[in-house]
């Protein structure tokens, strides 16, 4: 048995894997998470998703291609991740409820 998993490094280029990937990400949305995400698996029994899905060997694979973490399914990462964007140190949280409306954006919220 030789299977070749299809896997995107983490210079966002596919490669042949021997070993399959523990995480999967929607290609348009730049976006991964989990294999077994529920966002992601309703996405793909509506179908049109599998085309535009790749998958990755590790978390740091996907944040290297420029992925982002699911919220659904991977909330602390997104946490971590949406803190970084807002440019707000993960050391300080804010208390401020106005700041956070403020911060807020319209990001996908899952790779499904
Ligand atoms: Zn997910």
């Amino acid at each position: 048995m030789s299977q070749i998993w299809k896997l995107v490094g983490p210079d966002g280029k596919p490669y042949a894997s021997a070993v399959p990937g523990t995480l999967g990400g929607h290609q348009r949305n730049r976006i991964y998470g989990r294999l077994d995400c529920p966002a992601a698996l309703r996405a793909i029994a509506r179908g049109g998703y599998v085309t535009h899905r790749v998958f990755f060997s590790t978390e740091e694979d996907a944040r290297a291609a420029g992925y982002r973490p699911c919220a659904v399914c991977l909330p602390g990462a997104y946490t971590t991740w949406k803190t970084q964007q807002d440019g707000i140190s993960e050391t300080r949280p804010v208390h401020d409820p106005r700041r956070q409306v403020s911060t807020r954006r319209s990001y996908p919220q899952n790779h499904g």
